[in-house]
């Protein structure tokens, strides 16, 4: 089946991007990647830091936590440089996301009283960035503790990917003119299994009927299957 509206590249409407990852692209970091979903790039950088919050630290467990940001030159207008003017709501809400898909990935209790932080700084964005992000950061992660022989606390493989309705079409994987015009937009995060980590959407022009949502899934879900078996071909 073909959109009603014309997808860039000839998409059809479950057609990913071209989906592409960079490991090692800091040299001096093992558990860096960068990830990109068509046009969107993000460097992902996960490091090992001795500091742990003090509800893990006394148990001896561990944590993760991720930061989100956009380069100034990243967006068509000049994005503000956080930190000069501090950081904005939505990068936040997008990090608490990246963090709390994150780790499911990782049997934390057993990881030691350590932190794991995942830096994602957008370089290039048209559109998709926090699931490009999430993508990118579950690769990061394992190519960090593969590099620390402690790839045995990689529980899960997490990926995810936006999706959009409009006119009751589903759309996979919006770039930056789409999101523009989509009735809807949703994103999910889940596992390679079919397990559901997180799942979010929200009527940005016109509210959709609840009984396409498990369509929303299905498509989404086949989405994410073939994500992860990109993900798998990088890591071995
Ligand atoms: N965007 C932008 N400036 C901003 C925020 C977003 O240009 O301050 C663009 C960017 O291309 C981004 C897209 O709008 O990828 C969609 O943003 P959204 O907040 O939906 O998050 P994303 O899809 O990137 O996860």
């Amino acid at each position: 089946m073909y959109p009603i509206h014309m997808r860039a590249n000839h998409r059809k409407l479950n057609d990913l991007r071209n989906i592409k990852f960079h490991k090692h692209f800091i040299e001096h970091h093992p558990g860096s990647v960068l990830v990109c979903y068509g046009k969107t790039q993000v460097l992902i950088v996960a490091t090992i830091s001795n500091q742990t919050p003090q509800h893990r630290k006394e148990f001896g467990k561990g944590w993760l936590n991720a930061e989100y940001n956009m380069l100034p030159g990243s967006t068509l207008e000049r994005k503000f440089r956080s930190g000069f003017k501090g950081q904005d709501g939505r990068s936040m809400e997008i990090q608490r996301m990246i963090g709390r898909a994150l780790r499911q990935a990782i049997d934390l209790d057993k990881f030691g009283p350590r932190t794991i932080t995942v830096d994602c700084d957008v370089i290039q964005a048209d559109g998709g960035t926090r699931t490009a992000a999430i993508t990118g950061g579950w690769l990061a992660l394992a190519l960090l503790l593969k590099h620390q022989k402690q790839d045995h606390l990689l529980i899960r493989q997490i990926a995810a990917i936006s999706l959009g309705v409009k006119d009751n079409q589903i759309f996979t994987d919006l770039d930056y003119g789409e999101d523009l015009t989509i009735d809807a937009d949703f994103s999910l995060v889940g596992c390679s299994n079919g397990d559901l980590v997180e799942f979010q959407g929200t009527a940005e022009k016109v509210p959709v009927r609840a009984e396409i949502l498990t369509d929303i899934l299905n498509q989404g879900f086949d989405a994410i299957s073939r994500i992860c078996k990109l993900q798998t071909n990088i890591l071995n």
